[in-house]
């Protein structure tokens, strides 16, 4: 990424980037390949925020930003370049605004819409490096593919809780994303930041270190974290770097490639290829609070199924659910009746969905088990539930336990249902 000839610093920023021009490596020429420089900033979350606006302040002149979400309140915990005047706001359009307040000497383009197979080539092929500020699976191999595929450097970040990675994925110079991971995990092992929580400062961290690479690129100066994947933990500040290797049996990268092309990645990870808790079981299935308030308002009531984490009890709960985690549920199963109407549900959908597949594919009643979703944020969810549970009330309160109807399924270990 050499500084190509014509490029000019005005007298402003010049100014602006006194500090960079202070430093032999980087100087005037590297403030200039600064300024000629594209980065696609995959994402405007919680690593999105520091990349972008720690890129933005040292001068990188094109920036694109993809993301299709609106700023939420849930967000500013981490996403740092939003606030609250932007609530509701697209975030491409919050971000770019905090950007360009930062350094208006910049060209921040925006692309309002999912990063998929059918825009990936298009959004991405004018940037001469990509980086990845996705929590998903799907889209961290879509990145990755799109990189390797139109031999750009893909600048890796994940997070969880309070351990982090980064890693910078070139396949022409060292390994890709898919010689780490061949394969996606199984759906539901790996849970999600938004099912499983992290702390505020670690994107700040690791994305941080994500633009620290990306400058690094443009620069052509240091050594970038090319072959290497470091591993950090905030509970003991620790960081930690692994070797990795090109697999020459690699689907997209390697001499026998069959990856050729984009696929459809939210096939390949079994999983949506977004950040939020929100799943689905299929319309068969899904009940709003209305249908449930009509199910438990008819006699026998089905008994309510919780999958959450016992800490999120402290969030919301509805009263008299049974609560068994879904990492539990395959060992618990003698705990439910197969005869049993049962209710499942969770935060956003996504792991009632995967109880919902583990129950039907273990015979438990293919036709009762439903699964509970749509309704957003827990907040406003499990209160509408809860209204709609108080006027359901008046139905019959007596519980009635049926019995079992499938071997395995000790009648002794019956619960009550509602309480
Ligand atoms: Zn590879």
């Amino acid at each position: 990424m050499s500084a190509p000839n014509g490029t000019t610093l005005s007298h402003e920023e010049i100014l602006r980037y006194s500090r960079h021009l202070l430093i032999p490596e980087v100087g005037l020429e590297g403030q200039k390949k600064l300024k000629e420089a594209s980065v696609l900033v995959i994402g405007t979350g919680g690593l999105g925020s520091p990349v972008s606006l720690y890129l933005a302040a040292a001068g990188v002149g094109h920036i694109g930003l993809v993301d299709y979400d609106v700023v939420d309140a849930s967000n500013l915990q981490r996403q740092v370049i939003h606030g609250m005047s932007g609530l509701g706001t697209l975030k491409v359009e919050s971000a770019r605004r905090r950007m360009l307040d930062l350094n208006p000497d910049i060209d921040v383009q925006v692309f309002n819409e999912p990063f998929t197979s059918a825009n990936a080539f298009e959004i991405a092929r004018d940037y001469d490096l990509l980086i990845d500020g996705t929590d998903n699976f799907p889209t961290r191999y879509l990145v990755n593919d799109v990189c390797v595929l139109l031999g750009k450097t893909n600048v890796y970040g994940s997070i969880f809780r309070f351990d982090g990675q980064v890693s910078v994925f070139d396949a022409q110079r060292g390994p890709c994303y898919r010689c780490l991971f061949p394969e996606p995990p199984p759906p539901g092992l790996v849970p999600s930041c938004a099912e499983g929580g992290v702390l505020g400062v670690l994107p700040g961290t690791i994305g941080t270190l994500q633009a620290t690479e990306a400058l690094k690129l443009i620069l052509g100066i240091g050594t970038p974290l090319i072959g290497k994947l470091m591993l950090y933990n905030a509970l003991d500040q620790s960081f930690e770097f692994v070797k990795l290797k090109k697999n020459p049996k690699c689907k997209v990268c390697g001499p026998n490639a069959t990856v050729t092309e984009l696929i459809d990645y939210e096939a390949f990870c079994g999983v949506p290829g977004h950040d939020h808790e929100e799943g689905s079981a299929g319309a068969q299935w899904d009940i709003d609070a209305r249908g449930l308030a009509e199910r438990l308002a008819r006699a026998p009531r089905p008994r309510l199924l919780d999958v959450r984490e016992p800490h999120e009890l402290e969030i919301s709960k509805i009263e008299g659910a049974d609560l068994i985690p879904l990492g539990q549920l395959a060992g618990r199963l003698s705990e439910l009746d197969s005869a049993e109407e049962l209710v499942v549900f969770c935060k956003g959908g996504t792991r009632s969905a995967r109880a919902l597949e583990l129950l039907v594919s273990a015979g438990l009643t293919s036709t009762t088990a439903v699964s509970l979703y749509g309704f957003g944020e827990l907040s406003c969810s499990l209160s509408a539930v809860h209204r709609i549970l108080a006027t359901a009330s008046s139905a019959d309160g007596t519980s009635r336990v049926s019995g079992m109807r499938r071997s395995g399924m000790p009648s002794e270990s019956l619960k009550p249902m509602i309480a």
